[in-house]
């Protein structure tokens, strides 16, 4: 069998010198973030994948992989956290016109403004094209009436990238519109939800006669399923990804309060869900056996082999995908079969840094032990197997592209979202 050796891309080495010397230059922690943000977005390192001409360099995702890594080796804060750098941005800037890349593209670079994704709905998730949410014309504008669920960071978005529905005499995927919706005007309220973490990233968003205008439509009228693969095919890539990241983090908007504080301080940052994540892997699992004196344990030594053997896996199937890709050869069930490898070691990691704390587990917060990180990992675990398209969802997926399974009868395809049944 041929070995396979982990190669960096082609360019990388002179792609990390020239952003080693940029950073050695422009990397100040004594700069407001705000006025990072300013100089990353101006240099085109924010979002190297990104075309030249907004704010990119036309990189691709192996070589601003090597961006972030050398962002972190030199202790500097990334670009924006959040949606708006991670979904709003690329859906922009495959789908807008030019008027809306100028509109949009640079305060979610410079993390002036921040966005929220309202797709899912109480009634609708991975089922997303089911959605009810309406918009109706009047003039130049839309009235939007509906309600979203689950809807991370509302309270602080600017900004939300809207699903809604524009036309119910066609089939459910033919009718639905994308809109950059204004967070804070009067038909919108938001209702933070409080999770089992004890945080609210959470929202429920109730549009109630809420106003967007027509320069606001995404992708074309009823072109918005279009728009919304995008979205979710770039939300899928970067949680895949397991995100490389910088050396902090900081979150974007005037509502979250971070741009004026100085950048230094945000150097291993990062909160909530980010945080706990990172926790995730054997090589935590190793410390925190050897923390505790655990790493006798036979059974602690089972599972801690079993999480490398996966981490490896995973590592080997990233290069298989890689090496299929450079050879011309399309995305094959690699992407559905990470997501679920990553749901199982997520899993993995939960009860093993559990096991391993013994009665330790049950305290939480920054004083306990290993900074409550563990804890905080296996109260969050849950969510892994659930965003981003379900373990279920990621099966089925397998099942009928991969394994030419048939798929469930359905006249969704054909039938005009009018005269669809729908549980309520
Ligand atoms: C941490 C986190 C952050 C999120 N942030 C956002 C956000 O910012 N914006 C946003 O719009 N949404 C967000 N979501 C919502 C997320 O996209 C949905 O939770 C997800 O699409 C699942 O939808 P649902 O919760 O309605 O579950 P449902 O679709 O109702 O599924 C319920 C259960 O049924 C299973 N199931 C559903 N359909 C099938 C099927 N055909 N075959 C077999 N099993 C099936 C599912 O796997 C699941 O176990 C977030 C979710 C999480 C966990």
């Amino acid at each position: 069998m041929a070995i396979v050796e982990e190669s960096r891309p082609r360019g990388a080495d002179e792609v990390a010198s020239e952003v080693r010397a940029w950073l050695q230059e422009q990397w100040d922690p004594d700069l407001t973030l705000a006025e990072w943000w300013e100089r990353l977005a101006d240099s085109g390192w924010a979002v190297p994948t990104w075309p030249e001409e907004w704010f990119g360099k036309g990189l691709t995702r192996d070589l601003a992989a090597v961006v972030a890594q050398e962002l972190r080796a030199a202790g500097a804060v990334g670009p924006p956290a959040g949606l708006g750098l991670m979904l709003a941005g690329p859906t922009i800037v495959a789908h807008g016109s030019e008027e809306q890349k100028a509109r949009y593209l640079r305060p979610i670079v410079t993390g002036q403004e921040a966005w929220c994704q309202l797709f899912s709905e109480p009634g609708a998730g991975s089922d997303l094209a089911s959605l009810q949410c309406r918009a109706v014309k009047d003039g130049e504008e839309w009235v939007v009436n509906g309600q979203k669920v689950w809807t991370s960071g509302a309270q602080v978005a600017d900004l939300g990238m809207l699903l809604t529905r524009t036309d119910v005499d066609v089939p459910k995927h033919r009718g639905i519109s994308y809109f950059a919706i204004e967070m804070d005007q009067a038909g919108v309220d938001v209702r933070p939800l409080r999770e089992m973490t004890g945080r609210a990233l959470f929202n429920e968003v109730f549009l109630d006669d809420a106003r967007v205008p027509d320069e606001a439509l995404i992708g074309g009228l009823n072109n918005g399923w279009a728009a919304a693969m995008t979205t979710l095919a770039n939300e899928r890539a970067s949680l895949g990804g397991g995100g490389a990241g910088a050396a902090g983090l900081g979150v974007p908007g005037q509502k979250a309060g971070m741009l004026a504080r100085r950048v230094g301080d945000f150097v291993r940052g990062g909160a909530g869900g980010q945080r706990a994540l990172g926790a995730r892997g054997f090589a935590t699992m190793r410390k925190a056996a050897e923390s505790e004196g655990r790493t006798a344990d036979p059974h602690i030594r089972q599972a801690l082999v079993e999480l490398y053997t996966m981490e490896e896996i995973s590592r080997y199937t990233v290069m298989r995908t890689k090496a299929a890709k450079a050879a011309g050869r399309g995305p094959g069930p690699e992407a559905n079969t990470a997501k679920l490898t990553m749901s199982r070691m997520t899993r993995l990691s939960r009860d093993l840094g559990l096991e391993i704390l013994g009665p330790k587990g049950m305290l939480h917060g920054g004083d306990a032990p290993m900074g409550g990180i563990l804890q905080e990992m296996a109260i969050f675990a849950p969510a892994v197997s659930i965003y981003g398209g379900s373990d279920e969802v990621q099966k089925n997926i397998i099942g009928e592209r991969v394994l030419g399974l048939p798929k469930e009868p359905s006249d969704d395809k054909t039938t005009p979202f009018r005269e669809l049944r729908v549980s309520r």
